[in-house]
């Protein structure tokens, strides 16, 4: 659809900016709105200001890792922090029947935003594979 391509093109346009600080480091600094629903002292979640579900949320760290194929070995407690609170949010989201965790990375993974983030997507049935 065209949808998709656009954010393949989007993904491409993004790339080529690779390092520079992304619109997530204004959302975590918030001299742009978004709608926080959690934060600590290692991560933020806000919803997805495209939501592709009736619930659509980005887990991110305050750490403006660029992409998950470049996480150090060191990172490892992080990730796993990012993915309890991932958890704990599609809880309070009342996700009961279930949600798909997505992280895109690169070019062939359609990343178009080079912070590192996880996507929780809930509320619909959701069909694999993605495309
Ligand atoms: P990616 O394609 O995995 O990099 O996903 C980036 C996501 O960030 C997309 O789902 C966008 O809709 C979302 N996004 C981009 N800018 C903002 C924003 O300012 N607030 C919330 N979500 C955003």
């Amino acid at each position: 659809s065209n949808t998709n391509n656009d954010e393949v093109r989007l993904a491409e346009e993004a790339s080529k900016k690779y390092g520079s600080p992304t619109i997530f480091s204004r959302v975590i600094d918030k001299t742009i709105p978004a709608d926080i629903i959690y934060e600590d002292d290692k991560c933020l979640a806000f919803r997805d200001i495209s939501p592709q579900a009736p619930v659509h949320f980005l887990v991110i760290p305050r750490d403006p890792i660029p992409k998950i194929s470049e996480v150090k070995d060191d990172d490892a407690e992080l990730l796993g922090h990012l993915l309890v609170v991932a958890k704990n949010v599609a809880k309070k989201e009342a996700l009961h029947e279930g949600y798909r965790m997505v992280i895109n990375d690169g070019k062939h993974g359609a990343q178009s935003v080079y912070h590192l983030h996880i996507h929780v997507l809930g509320g619909r049935q959701l069909n694999w594979p993605p495309g």
